[in-house]
């Protein structure tokens, strides 16, 4: 949504380029500016899925006044449970190709030859972001800013909780269903 605002020009795309060109974090009117102009789109009329946002209780806030403006219902919000092993496992095993972008992870979906992609025979590389020191970083902000915002969505009874251990398959079905049975109940 960033990217996509800054290569089109908007204004409060050029504002986010200006900031983060400094170098600095993109403040939450910012974010929710962008976010509210990208979900007033015809293309969300029916709906539409927020990933890595909103990350403050301030952000959550301001999705809430959104959503209440342009009459859209409450959101639903879906909590991948998984325990950290398990998270730092899946991202330190992954590993990209540089050539065609194809994702391995040498635990769960190794290459057939370890450091070489099965298409294209590129070279597999681990993402700057993917390291363990990083990850445990994310964590603890992670508990710090985003545990609160799940904190929130609980206190409103609009949490649905995701068992996200298994496959990819199985955690895609089970997100299916989970939404599926939330356009039952009217969300
Ligand atoms: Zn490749």
């Amino acid at each position: 949504m960033f990217r996509e605002s800054i290569r089109r020009g908007t204004p409060v795309g050029l504002r986010a380029k200006a900031i983060m060109e400094r170098g600095d974090l993109v403040p939450d009117d910012v974010v929710v500016a962008m976010v509210e102009q990208r979900i007033t789109q015809p293309d969300c009329a029916r709906g539409f899925i927020l990933d890595g946002f909103p990350r403050t209780v301030a952000q959550a806030e301001a999705l809430k006044a959104i959503l209440r403006r342009i009459g859209l219902a409450k959101p639903l919000v879906v909590c991948l449970q998984l325990d950290s092993a398990l998270i730092v496992r899946r991202i330190t095993g992954r590993r990209v190709c540089k050539v065609g972008g194809e994702i391995y992870n040498i635990y769960d979906s190794p290459p057939k030859t370890p450091g070489r992609c099965d298409r294209d025979g590129g070279e597999l590389m681990q993402r700057d972001d993917d390291r363990e020191e990083v990850i445990r970083e994310r964590l603890l902000a992670y508990q710090e800013y985003t545990q609160p915002v799940l904190e929130f969505y609980r206190r409103g009874n609009l949490v649905v909780d995701v068992d996200g251990s298994g496959s990819p398959e199985t955690v895609a079905q089970a997100l299916v269903e989970t939404l599926e049975q939330s356009e039952d109940r009217g969300c």
